[in-house]
């Protein structure tokens, strides 16, 4: 009995493998399927996923009228590639700006909120009156922050911390204060050890042009200013910084499932091992507990010590550098409220935590003021980020400590009382890569490995960007290679 999963032997149908079946893996599975219907090239694919469900992190439950985001919540619109793809998909209907009415969040200084100071974007002043007013910075805070005007450029090439730079640029109250909360909330890591050049590269690239942050800002503001009178006149739609989609973010890789032939996604598929005859010969992708899968080209975009385990046998090399991608732990608790149990007027986004004020969560989203639809009227929706880099010892409570330490935190910060409505945990177990100091030269290292195996291709989270539009992006451009490579053989075996 042949045990292995082949194509017929003639060889018409070549076939490509993608293992994961979260945005990365989905998103390359459709751009090849985009791309061999309209070339009518007879290749094949097939989406191995270890779990019984698909989307990676992207999570969504839908429960009494809440719609709960376990993952992320949303993304961003200034890189182009999330909207483009939901266009391709026919789904523009279903996209949703945050609300207009509280757009602002907070931050904790000795455990009581304040204000984000109006137009401080991550790590960047865009108005001084703001700086000189909030009351989360000290007057020599302020003043260090201003200085970014006259402090000089970097002369050294070597690579930086985003600690490093805004302590530099904006100073250390301002990096613990406001920067550290903000920038580790979404990589839920340590800015001391982060990458400035692999994380938010345009920052360096602001103060290279114009030797400060504040200036960068300003100039950018009278371009926008421009071009947005350019683009009155013209037509097509427009979001504001982040979108939703409306009936929940498993929206995007459920259609990106429903839209590939069916039977192309497969779960319960664990990937264990990759191996080949020969360096000429198809991979072998083999699986825990079903028969092998052949195939003429494989894309990887699992987490990467979870891609290691695959190639350990043919490359323990590049498995060792597979590994070194440090990985951190994070917990999304959504819990929701009658709205007379929560005193504060919940006028804002969300809380970010400076790791300074010692507290036992990283963030909590206002879910239900940011997308007012997520919840019934009458009721809050909040998501509370825990563990993370910094805090990983919380990623390992049990789910009644994690609720105990949600409630207080609630009490604390926003005047919660009594049990919540509901309370639902999802843990991302070394789900979020830390791009640290030396990443994208690492990348660049596995990259030079990978020329060994043509058809071999790694793409996701891992590498090239962690937001939802930077791994679509990724993936896409991985797909349409390995569609090149496919369709144009020779053309592969010559470069
Ligand atoms: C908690 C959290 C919140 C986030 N919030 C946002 C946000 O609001 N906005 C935003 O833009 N980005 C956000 N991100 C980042 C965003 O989720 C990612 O950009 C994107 O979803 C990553 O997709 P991926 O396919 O690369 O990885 P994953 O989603 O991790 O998918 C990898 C898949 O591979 C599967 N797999 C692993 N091993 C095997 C194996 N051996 N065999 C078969 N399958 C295997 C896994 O089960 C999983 O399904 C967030 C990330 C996290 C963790």
């Amino acid at each position: 009995m042949d045990l292995i999963e082949r194509t017929p032997t003639s060889r018409k149908l070549a076939r490509v493998v993608v293992i994961g079946s979260g945005l990365s893996g989905l998103a390359a599975a459709h751009r090849i399927h985009e791309l061999t219907a309209s070339s009518r090239q007879p290749i094949e694919v097939v989406v191995l996923e270890a779990k019984d469900r698909i989307g990676g992190v992207i999570w969504t439950e839908r429960v009494n009228g809440f719609t709960l985001e376990g993952g992320p919540d949303s993304f961003l619109t200034n890189k182009p590639w999330g909207i483009d793809l939901c266009t391709r998909l026919g789904l523009t209907d279903q996209l949703v700006e945050t609300d207009s009415s509280h757009r602002r969040s907070f931050v904790v200084r000795k455990g009581q909120l304040a204000p984000v100071p109006e137009g401080f974007v991550l790590m960047v002043p865009h108005r001084i009156l703001p700086i000189l007013t909030t009351p989360v910075l000290s007057w020599r805070g302020k003043l260090r922050v201003l200085m970014d005007l006259v402090v000089p450029q970097r002369v050294e090439d070597t690579e930086e911390s985003l600690a490093s730079f805004v302590r530099r640029r904006l100073g250390r109250e301002a990096l613990e204060r406001l920067v550290q909360p903000l920038v580790g909330g979404i990589y839920t890591g340590d800015p001391n050890d982060l990458s400035l050049k692999a994380t938010l590269p345009q920052y360096l690239a602001m103060e290279r042009e114009h030797g400060s942050l504040i200036r960068a800002a300003w100039r950018q503001q009278s371009r926008d200013r421009a071009t947005r009178q350019h683009v009155r006149h013209a037509s097509g739609a427009r979001y504001g910084m982040f979108v939703s989609l409306a009936d929940g973010m498993d929206v995007l890789p459920r259609t990106l499932a429903a839209a590939l032939p069916p039977g192309t996604v497969r779960t319960h598929s664990a990937v264990r091992r990759l191996s080949r005859n020969g360096a000429a010969s198809p991979w072998m992708v083999e699986l825990l507990d079903r028969p092998p899968v052949e195939a003429d080209a494989v894309i990887v975009t699992t987490e990467a010590h979870s891609t290691a385990r695959m190639i350990d046998m043919e490359d323990p090399g590049l498995a060792l550098q597979l590994r070194a991608i440090p990985y951190a732990s994070s917990v999304v608790v959504n819990v929701a409220y009658r709205r007379d149990q929560v005193q504060h007027p919940l006028d804002g986004f969300g809380v970010v935590v400076p790791a300074t004020e010692g507290r036992s969560i990283l963030a909590v989203s206002f879910s239900s003021v940011k997308f007012p639809s997520r919840a019934p009227s009458g009721t809050v929706l909040l998501r509370v980020f825990i563990g993370g880099a910094t805090q990983p010892g919380l990623f390992d409570l049990d789910d009644s400590s994690l609720g105990d330490l949600v409630a207080q935190e609630m009490a604390g910060l926003i005047g919660v009382h009594g049990d919540p409505l509901l309370l639902r945990i999802a843990r991302h177990p070394r789900a979020m890569p830390q791009y640290i100091l030396g990443h994208l030269d690492h990348v660049e290292a596995i990259r030079r490995k990978l020329t060994k195996y043509p058809r071999l291709f790694l793409t996701g989270i891992a590498f090239d960007g962690i937001g939802i539009p930077d791994c679509i992006h990724a993936a896409e451009t991985t797909a349409e290679n390995v569609f090149n490579s496919l369709a144009n053989p020779a053309s592969t075996a010559a470069a």
